[in-house]
């Protein structure tokens, strides 16, 4: 786990010219792909394992994107069909927005009565602001009212759509454009890597990434680290944790919990230094024997309304 900064998707090192370069165009598609992708995956899991979670909150399954947060306007015009400068970049398959009716490229235009003027905001810098004050503002509304109206200009002209998402565990799921093999977690925010989404052989490889750092966000391990020493032993047993918790979430959410063994080992053999004697160098050895362990304690433990009750999120943890 790695503390993270609160800040937006995208840091594509570019050189701005006006003309779109194909290959820039390629690589901000391929982006928000795998930024869907990666929120897809997240929201499967925070949604299945809803009935364990402490922190809800209302998702309504999209992936909003600010054109801000690229550094070429122009290539990101060419390359995503924004309608408005801050749209709907994509949808998670069969979740709340989808099923309302909005697609990508959606732009917004306004909520619960009120309407953004995205014109009158001063700064053309590379920025996520305005897309966390915009993420804040549907966060507190749909805390606040339960539902929402949101107002998108469409393929078919300005049209408002209800919204009325169901709680699910409270976290959000975005990848990060940097190409070292790494994730991390804050409490509320789940970061991975495209390099780390490009390594993960498949969706299962990645949900195990996912669910580890789902689950550090579930026992709120960072709020606890602060609090007290911070020791190696105290780290290394909140990496048990997660790796623990992460095999029950993805049961629930209905991926091969046995993945996240292949995806840890094959990590190691990458990450690992491979021959140092301070007893670290086999550390994902161990972790593939611990997370063996969990999914036999999986296979013995009763099911309720067809969930596996994870024990780490049982009461007075
Ligand atoms: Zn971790």
């Amino acid at each position: 786990m790695k503390s993270i900064a609160f800040c937006g998707v995208l840091g594509l090192a570019t050189i701005a010219t006006s003309a779109p370069n194909p290959d820039e165009v390629k690589a901000y598609q391929a982006l928000v792909e795998q930024d869907v992708r990666i929120a897809t995956i997240g929201y499967r899991l925070a949604a299945a394992n809803a009935p364990f979670c402490k922190k809800l909150e209302r998702n309504p399954g999209w992936v909003l994107q600010d054109e801000r947060q690229y550094p070429n306007l122009e290539t990101v015009r060419t390359a995503l069909a924004f309608r408005e400068p801050v749209s709907v970049a994509g949808l998670v398959a069969g979740g709340p927005a989808e099923t309302a009716g909005i697609a990508a490229g959606d732009g917004l235009l306004g909520m619960n009565g009120a309407t953004w003027n995205w014109s009158t905001r001063a700064s053309k810098a590379k920025s996520a602001q305005r897309i966390e004050d915009v993420q804040e503002q549907f966060r507190s509304a749909l805390m606040a009212n339960g539902a929402i109206e949101v107002k998108l200009e469409t393929a078919s002209g300005p049209r408002t759509f209800k919204l009325n998402p169901p709680a699910i565990c409270a976290s959000r799921f975005w990848i990060d454009t940097k190409s070292k093999l790494d994730a991390g977690a804050d409490g509320y925010n789940v970061r991975i890597t495209e390099a780390l989404v490009r390594f993960a052989a498949n969706d299962d490889e990645l949900a195990a990434a996912v669910a580890h750092e789902l689950s550090h966000n579930l026992l709120e391990h960072r709020e606890k680290l602060k609090k007290g020493k911070k020791s190696a032993a105290r780290i290394r047993a909140t990496e048990i944790e997660a790796d623990q918790l992460s095999l029950w979430l993805m049961a629930n959410a209905g991926f091969d919990a046995s993945a996240a063994l292949r995806f840890i080992e094959r990590f190691g053999r990458a990450t690992d230094p491979a021959l140092i004697s301070d007893g670290t160098h086999l550390r994902w050895r161990g972790r593939v024997g611990i997370m063996q362990s969990e999914i036999s304690e999986m296979s013995r433990s009763s099911k309720l309304n067809g969930l596996l009750p994870p024990p780490l999120l049982k009461e007075g943890n």
